[in-house]
């Protein structure tokens, strides 16, 4: 693939943008990385790892992220009140020319004031396996409460509460209390504010959120809040 293109595709701005970069020579390709300023130069583009004006990437076809949700962040292109997650990332995973939207999409919501593993994704596909509803990928949530968890709290989750816009119960696959006021509570739908909801129907108030693990994934305890990272293959593939 021609250089001009492996930067195109990573998101570097326009095919003139990028043959522009590499031309005035701010391209460095390779491990050690060598200079290339001819813009058509042909590379085998998986894995390449190159440097930008001094920062370094690596070409990945599809980007498939996992991004440590902070609080204080809404997950929309266009929030409203908050700063989006969207700026958390390096304007490269934004800009990626990717089907009809550009750049990378969440793999659904969490709140704003939720915090915890959000999947990101330029592949569509991907993306709409993992948000349809007959996918049923796991997702646990840490929930800490306000008044405290009982028993008859966690069975009556596990058994299926009614949510005031749908008569169809919805339960939790998996809930316990890991302490007296925090529930660890497994979903395999997502439902707007469903945890929220959910624990409000069994008289009790979310007070924070978390969502630990989706699938086989864990939120890595070394992944800071506002931190992100590329997913390995063995994960994307754990996943679809
Ligand atoms: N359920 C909620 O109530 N909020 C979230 O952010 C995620 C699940």
């Amino acid at each position: 693939m021609q250089l001009q293109e492996i930067l195109y595709s990573q998101g570097f701005g326009t095919r003139r943008v990028c043959c522009g970069l590499i031309q005035q020579g701010h391209v460095a390709v390779g491990n050690p990385a060598q200079l290339c300023t001819d813009a058509t130069a042909d590379f085998e583009p998986e894995g390449l790892e190159f440097t930008i004006q001094g920062k370094p990437w690596q070409y990945h076809e599809h980007a498939y992220l996992m991004l440590h949700k902070p609080t204080g962040h809404e997950c929309s292109q266009k929030p409203g009140a908050w700063p989006s997650i969207y700026t958390l990332l390096p304007a490269p995973l934004r800009s990626r020319p990717s089907g009809a939207a550009s750049g990378v999409q969440a793999v659904g919501r969490l709140d704003q004031d939720t915090t915890g593993l959000l999947l990101l994704s330029d592949d569509g596909k991907f993306i709409h396996r993992l948000s349809s509803p007959r996918h049923h990928v796991p997702k646990v949530y840490l929930a800490t409460c306000k008044h405290p968890v009982t028993q008859q709290m966690v069975d009556k989750l596990l058994a299926g509460v009614v949510l005031e816009d749908d008569p169809k119960p919805v339960k939790a696959s998996a809930c316990r209390a890991l302490g007296e006021h925090v529930l660890e509570l497994t979903l395999t739908e997502g439902k707007y504010h469903q945890v929220k909801r959910m624990v409000a129907a069994v008289s009790n108030r979310v007070e924070a959120l978390h969502r630990s693990r989706i699938g086989d994934i864990d939120l890595p305890a070394d992944l800071a809040p506002g931190e992100w990272r590329w997913l390995t293959a063995d994960e994307v593939a754990g996943l679809i």
